[in-house]
Formats: C-alpha cells, sequence, structure tokens
C-alpha cells in the first residue's frame, strides 16, 4: 500500500505536493488539538485506573501506545488546556507547538498567558527556554570546576593523557542560545558528552562542558596572565577572551588577503575580449561572511531565510560564468544546497530562454519572409513582366521570389 501510494506521489506537480502537504498538516494540528481536549476530559475521570491503569501516563503508554515523551507532553499540555482552553485554539491553527506550551506551562497565569502564549509564535525550543528564563530569572550559578567520577571518566575520554574536569560557566551573550552552541561545539569538540547551554535569565546562559587536564592549565595559565586585565579572574570573561581572539585569527586565516591570488582551474572565464575571473577579494569575502553572519542569507518565497551554517559558500547574483563583477552588493553567502539550487534555477532558465529566443527568432524570420515574398510578387508584374506574373498576382510562390532573393530589394 505504501508504494502505491509513493508511486501515486510521483505524479503529483510541486504545487500539487505542497498543498497536500500542507492540508495534512492542519489536519494533524486538529487531530492533536482534539486529543490534547479528549485526554483533559479523561484526566477528570476514573477510568485509566477502572481499567488497572495506575496513572494517566500509564495508560497512554500502555494502553494507547505513546512513547513516554508524547504521553508526558500530552498530559501536560491537556492539563494547561484546562486552565486556559485559549490552548486547544492555538495547536490547532499551529500558533503554538505542543513543546512550547508544555515549557510555558508552569509559567501561565490568568494575567499573562495570552501575551505569553503569543510570544511563543513560530518559536524555536531554544527561544522558547529564553521566554521560560525570562519569565522566571534564576540567579547565576557559581563558576565551579570539579573532577569527574571515575565511572564517568572512562565514558567521556578513555584515551585522554589527563582527567576530564566538568567545567560550569556563566555566559552573557546577545547571541541566542543556538550560537553559544555552536561556538563551544567548535572550539572544544569533545568526543562525549556535548556542551550543555541552558538560558537562566535575559541575556545569561549556563554552559557545562567537560574539557581535559591540559585545558583546565590553560585556562589558569590564561587566568594568571590577564591578572591585571581581569582581576576577578572570572572564567566566563577569560573564555570570552580566548573565544575573540581565536574568531579573529579563523577570520584572519580564512579570508587573508593576498596580492598575487592564484588562479585555479575554471577561475577565469572569457566574455568577448574580456578574460574575468571568479576571485572574490578578501575584504569582500570578510565584510559578506560578517554581514550574513556566516549563515546562508537565501529567502524563500515566503519569506523564511534558510540561515544553514555548515557548508557555506560565497555565492554570485550575477554569475560569475556570465561576467558577475564581485563586490560586496553582489556576493551573498549561500549553503551548497541553495548554491547549487539557485545555479540549477539561473541556468536552467537560461536555456529554457534561449529555446524561447531561438523560437521567436524563427518565427520573425518566417514573417518577414512571409512579408517580402508579397511585396515581391506585387513589384514583379510591374517592373518585369515575366511568365510568373500571373502566378504571382494569384498568391502563388515561385523560385523568385524566394526570401533569400528579395532581401536585397528590401
Ligand atoms: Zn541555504
Amino acid at each position: 500500500m505504501q508504494n502505491d501510494i509513493l508511486s501515486s506521489l510521483t505524479r503529483l506537480s510541486d504545487a500539487e505536493l505542497v498543498t497536500r502537504i500542507t492540508g495534512l498538516v492542519t489536519r494533524e494540528r486538529d487531530a492533536t488539538a482534539q486529543l490534547v481536549a479528549h485526554l483533559a476530559e479523561f484526566d477528570t475521570r476514573d477510568v485509566y485506573l477502572r481499567d488497572g491503569y495506575g496513572s494517566l501516563h500509564a495508560y497512554c503508554c500502555d494502553a494507547l501506545g505513546l512513547s513516554d515523551g508524547e504521553a508526558y507532553n500530552r498530559i501536560e499540555v491537556a492539563r494547561a488546556a484546562r486552565r486556559f482552553p485559549l490552548i486547544l485554539d492555538m495547536l490547532a491553527a499551529g500558533t503554538v507547538t505542543m513543546t512550547a506550551v508544555r515549557l510555558l506551562a508552569p509559567r501561565l497565569t490568568a494575567a499573562n498567558h495570552r501575551e505569553v502564549l503569543d510570544s511563543a509564535h513560530s518559536r524555536k525550543k531554544g527561544e522558547i527556554e529564553a521566554i521560560v528564563a525570562r519569565l522566571s530569572p534564576r540567579p547565576d550559578v557559581q563558576t565551579s570546576v570539579r573532577k569527574l567520577p571515575t565511572s564517568m571518566l572512562d565514558a567521556v575520554a578513555p584515551a585522554g593523557p589527563t582527567a576530564p574536569i566538568s567545567l560550569a560557566l556563566d555566559l552573557a551573550t546577545s547571541d541566542p542560545p543556538a550560537a553559544s552552541r555552536c561556538i563551544v561545539a567548535t572550539a572544544e569538540a569533545p568526543p562525549a558528552p556535548r556542551a550543555a547551554v541552558m538560558p537562566l535569565s535575559p541575556d545569561r546562559y549556563k554552559l557545562t562542558l567537560t574539557i581535559g587536564g591540559d585545558t583546565l592549565e590553560k585556562l589558569r595559565l590564561a587566568k594568571d596572565m590577564l591578572g591585571h586585565a581581569i582581576p576577578s579572574g572570572d572564567d566566563a570573561a577569560v573564555l570570552d577572551r580566548a573565544l575573540t581572539v581565536l574568531l579573529t585569527d579563523l577570520a584572519r586565516k580564512k579570508f587573508a588577503d593576498t596580492p598575487k591570488p592564484r588562479p585555479t582551474q575554471g577561475n577565469e572565464t572569457t566574455r568577448g575580449n574580456k578574460t574575468r575571473t571568479r576571485h572574490i577579494p578578501a575584504a569582500v569575502q570578510r565584510v559578506v561572511w560578517v554581514r550574513d553572519l556566516g549563515r546562508c542569507a537565501f529567502i524563500g518565497a515566503t519569506g523564511h531565510r534558510c540561515n544553514q551554517r555548515r557548508f557555506v559558500e560565497f555565492h554570485h547574483l550575477d554569475p560569475a560564468a556570465l561576467g558577475g563583477e564581485a563586490s560586496v552588493d553582489t556576493i551573498e553567502l549561500r549553503c551548497r544546497r541553495h548554491n547549487d539550487y539557485e545555479g540549477r534555477l539561473y541556468f536552467g532558465k537560461r536555456r529554457l530562454d534561449g529555446v524561447k529566443a531561438c523560437a521567436r527568432r524563427v518565427s520573425c524570420a518566417m514573417r518577414d519572409a512571409g512579408a517580402r515574398r508579397e511585396a515581391c510578387a506585387r513589384r514583379r508584374p510591374r517592373t518585369a513582366g515575366n511568365p510568373s506574373s500571373s502566378r504571382a498576382r494569384s498568391g502563388t510562390s515561385s523560385p523568385a521570389s524566394r526570401p533569400t532573393r528579395a532581401g536585397p530589394e528590401n
């Protein structure tokens, strides 16, 4: 059956496929809201107790086959929906997600629930956690460095020369949590576990990561050497300095100026009498990289920006192959897939335009040829009085009236 569905879907156009998916998502949201409403009512009855389940959660998992997480989310949201029925409408409309409601539910009050739920519209989990941190600010955690228990060492760094250390820091940053997570992951890259970032309050995050003994010694040495600049020895301030130096160094290496950029194969294109290069000056690369925040700047038809960070490339808005210049205004960042997508769109369109232009040229040539034949036929009886005149007047063609011969007369 699934094979039948898949084979039937291959016949759909892109627009039809989008319409179908949009409709299915709408139905799924509606079904979710209905399920939550029914669970909210079910929660007030003793049915699950009567049926031998110790809790609604156990009933959802064992009788309904939901996973732990699915059951937990739905029950928490159902209980919130009993307090604020508006949640059901928002779930059906897709303006809030189950995860968002579950995270926000403990902070919702009769006074704030409408505003808070509205602020959660289209937010990702990290952004919802930031809203929670704003509603219930928590104090900064104390910076702590502690040695992990022996049982955890094997799992964290079996081949490490020194014992891993758990380090918890407070960070203040204007970046969203996702950005902080990315920077930490890039700088540290431990095998496991990954650094954890938890919003504490607006612009404050708790970062927990595991480091090796060598890294700890570097941190201590950096604190000693920054004794005058950072007398408090604040680890978060030291880390911020370290990352600033690192990013500056990476940007310098990544987009270094060179007086004679080395040409690579396919790096030049000839158009007319001019040879153009695909090279993008380092100064342009640096400005574009910072302006686009190192993320794909492709914006879809709905206004959504891609923002992909991985495998980002410089993209010529005017293709270099057609002589496009490389300037800050004509270069943008693209992820690999969007770069490829736009290339196919542009050159596919050009090929199509080429076919249409060719068809137009043929059509014009045929129309002109017909006009010339008629003009030639009209003139010939008066000027030549040749035997073909009667055929010309009657509208039949003759070899003498071919457009190639009539051309010079026009
Ligand atoms: Zn992209």
